[in-house]
């Protein structure tokens, strides 16, 4: 089967006005009531914004995190409400997965607007992308994936980040761990090489001369890639 089109760059860096190169920093899994609040810290402390792929139902059970997000700049993705595998599951529960998390996130936030999509472990199929388009969500993949979930040290996150980075870029992190991969009794699930690794990326980018923002919601800023 044809790997499906969805964006995993955003293009035409002057259709933002500001001429600056920009890259996007994206956090799947969340909200997580232990990692999330230390990743917004962060980003507030450096005054940039960025994208949180959250699932519904943590948002169900943290919506503090999910207006704090909204407060302070942030944007809000669907990453469905319970994280299956979109590829194996039946129409109906793609169409479930979707539309309640969207309603669970509007629940909790209700100055939400909900624009991006993003399929969990990156599964796209057609019908995926049917289910998106009706939803009216732009399906969002990545450029960037520094596999900061399997804990490679904070260098590996950092030098793969810092290696491929280009204008446009949109980079996957992570602030929590899905609901069937949570497993308490060992550090699988802890985002701290995450966080740290954050603290010396966004100075590092900046440096590099990248603004760091959150996706931008209009399709004609983007540009589909099919994905890798
Ligand atoms: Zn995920």
């Amino acid at each position: 089967m044809r790997a499906p089109n969805c964006i995993s760059e955003v293009h035409d860096e002057c259709a933002n006005g500001t001429g600056r190169r920009t890259v996007y920093l994206t956090f799947d899994d969340g909200p997580n009531p232990v990692c999330t609040p230390d990743v917004l810290d962060l980003l507030a402390e450096n005054e940039v914004s960025a994208t949180f792929f959250v699932i519904g139902a943590y948002a169900a059970d943290h919506p503090k995190l999910i207006q704090r997000m909204i407060a302070e700049g942030h944007r809000v993705g669907n990453h469905t409400m319970t994280h299956p595998d979109l590829s194996g599951c039946r129409p109906a529960q793609i169409h479930y997965e979707i539309l309640e998390a969207n309603r669970v996130i509007r629940i909790a936030c209700s100055q939400a607007s909900v624009a991006h999509m993003r399929a969990p472990y990156g599964n796209w199929t057609e019908q995926v992308l049917t289910h998106c388009g009706r939803a009216g969500l732009i399906p969002v993949h990545w450029s960037i994936d520094p596999h900061d979930w399997s804990r490679p040290g904070v260098d590996a996150i950092v030098d793969t980040v810092v290696a491929s980075v280009r204008p446009g870029a949109m980079v996957l992190l992570h602030d929590g761990s899905p609901p069937n991969e949570f497993r308490p009794d060992t550090q699988a699930g802890l985002r701290d090489q995450t966080l740290t690794a954050l603290s010396r990326l966004i100075p590092e980018l900046h440096e590099r001369g990248f603004a760091i923002r959150s996706l931008p919601t209009q399709l004609n800023e983007v540009e589909s890639h099919e994905p890798a």
